[in-house]
């Protein structure tokens, strides 16, 4: 077990009132570290020093290219330590380590690309009616308060402190008190790299009491939140007071649509992995699988095979294919949706229980659990379960699994699998969703723009869209010329 302090103006520093939370393995249930727990008053600490980083230091007056190098620097450093960082995130998760160590090779792609954007996005020029030019600059924010989920911790930390850093903001970071351990690294890395000393704070704490301090932080400007709707609810409510910018990343039930002519060889393994990667534990998962009524009983037969050859284990392990859920909270929370699929009579084709064996006895595993027999009224076919449950619904028509598709509070992700690529990109215009893919499982690119509509968030991550979310356009006008 290792003693892990709060991360503030360079430095680790236990919290002032001394107290610490104990984060643990979830696979194994073995105590992996003592970590400080913030407080109001090292929430204030924090964003003070990253304000006085902001005003008074070298960061914001960095040229772009040096601003550049130092990202540059930073995703280097990520990729040196990879191994070290995909153990940590292993461990502290309970995810297969070949999805760790690729998640530590996104954050430092993430880093890469940000740097890579800072001197190709600038202003305008624009033809004003009166005599002169107006021109925009985008300008930093300033102190942007980020607060992360356990589920991927160092991709999501990377996904928010890549853009802000790239617009010259300084950040103070809270991880989710059962993950902070590859974030507090990653802040240390970032010291190494030459980032100053208070541009980069990660302060790990309780959300009601360190995350709450955050978005109520008079200087803090800019909240970006990845959690939960019913959280991220409240953090909008809390933010308005002072007119904070926010962006949020929330919850999700995403239709995996399939119409009769797709491919089964590559939407079968692609149902699977969108709804077991990360055990369930996904916000993009597709954990509504709607099916064409032609090939309903075909697919669902060969998809059960398909999850009870689904090798469960040990997250360490090289041949884990699913780890354990982060929690026993976790844990039951998804065990009761089961118990409420079979209550309201969804059947259920496999899984439903934690597997057998001494090795699973201490973690908090599930098998890997299909219904049938699913209608839209049921919870498990309306609520987020966030494990690895999968619901197959029928339709009849195109315009019955777009109906079926939208009828969700949430809109973040999806797929459409079928041959015919007017339908396709019929249906993917009609769903009410952030992000969609065709005949394929992945539809999160670092590249492109990320998020959701309806209470699946607001604002977008990833891509250039982003910057726009981590700077303020200022228009300026010069007369006479
Ligand atoms: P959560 O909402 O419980 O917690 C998220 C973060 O908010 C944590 O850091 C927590 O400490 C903090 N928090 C809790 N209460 C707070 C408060 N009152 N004020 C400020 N901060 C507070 O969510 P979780 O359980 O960590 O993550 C699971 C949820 O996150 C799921 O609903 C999932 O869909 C969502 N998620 C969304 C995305 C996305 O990009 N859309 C990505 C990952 C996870």
């Amino acid at each position: 077990m290792t003693r892990e302090n709060l991360l503030i103006d360079g430095k680790r520093t236990p919290a002032l009132s001394g107290q610490t939370a104990k984060v643990f393995n979830p696979a194994t249930g073995d105590i992996l570290a003592d970590v400080a727990d913030a407080g109001a008053e090292d929430i204030d600490s924090a964003v003070q020093r990253a304000h006085r980083a902001f005003t008074a230091g070298p960061w914001r007056n960095l040229n772009s290219r040096e601003r550049t190098r130092l990202l540059l620097n930073l995703a280097q450093l990520i990729r040196e330590n990879v191994e070290e960082l995909a153990n940590l995130e292993t461990r502290n998760v309970g995810k297969p380590i070949r999805e760790a160590r690729d998640e530590v090779n996104l954050a430092a792609d993430c880093f890469e690309y940000y740097a890579g954007a800072i001197n190709k996005v600038g202003g305008q020029t624009i033809p004003v009616a009166a005599p002169g030019v107006s021109m925009t600059f985008r300008e930093p924010i300033g102190v942007c308060g980020l607060i992360l989920p356990w589920n991927f911790p160092i991709v999501i930390a990377s996904w928010k402190i890549a853009p802000a850093l790239a617009m010259a903001n300084t950040v103070v970071v809270k991880p989710a008190e059962q993950t902070p351990l590859t974030v507090l690294r990653l802040g240390e890395l970032a010291l190494a790299a030459g980032i100053p000393a208070g541009v980069l704070n990660v302060v790990p704490g309780r959300g009601e009491v360190a995350g709450e301090a955050l978005v109520k932080h008079p200087v803090v400007r800019k909240i970006s939140f990845t959690g939960s709707t019913e959280v991220g609810r409240k953090v909008m409510k809390l933010a308005a007071d002072d007119i904070k910018r926010v962006t949020l990343e929330l919850g999700g039930k995403s239709a995996n649509i399939i119409f009769a002519d797709a491919d089964f060889d590559k939407a079968l393994p692609a149902a699977v992995s969108s709804v077991l990667g990360n055990a369930g534990q996904d916000c993009c998962a597709r954990s509504r699988l709607l099916l064409e009524k032609p090939i309903y009983d075909e697919f669902v037969s060969r998809l059960a095979e398909l999850f009870k050859q689904v090798r469960l284990g040990d997250p360490q392990n090289e041949d884990t294919e699913m780890g354990s859920l982060i929690s026993q909270k976790q844990h039951e929370r998804v065990l009761n949706y089961v118990e409420s699929g079979k209550n309201e009579g969804a059947s259920l084709v496999c899984g439903g229980e934690p597997p057998a064996g001494e090795e699973f006895k201490k973690g908090f595993f599930l098998k890997p659990t299909l219904f049938t027999d699913v209608h839209g009224e049921m919870c498990i076919a309306r609520e987020e379960i966030f494990g690895p449950v999968l619901c197959a619904i029928p339709f009849e028509t195109e315009d019955d699994a777009i109906a079926i598709a939208n009828k969700s509070t949430y809109g973040l992700s999806g797929a459409i699998w079928t041959k015919d690529i007017e339908r396709a990109l019929r249906v993917a215009r009609a769903i009410e969703t952030g992000v969609i893919s065709i005949n394929s499982g992945h539809s999160v690119h670092l590249e492109a723009p990320f998020g959701g509509v309806k209470q699946s968030g607001v604002g977008r991550e990833l891509g250039l869209a982003a910057l726009d979310h981590y700077s303020e356009l200022k228009s300026v006008f010069i007369a006479g010329c």
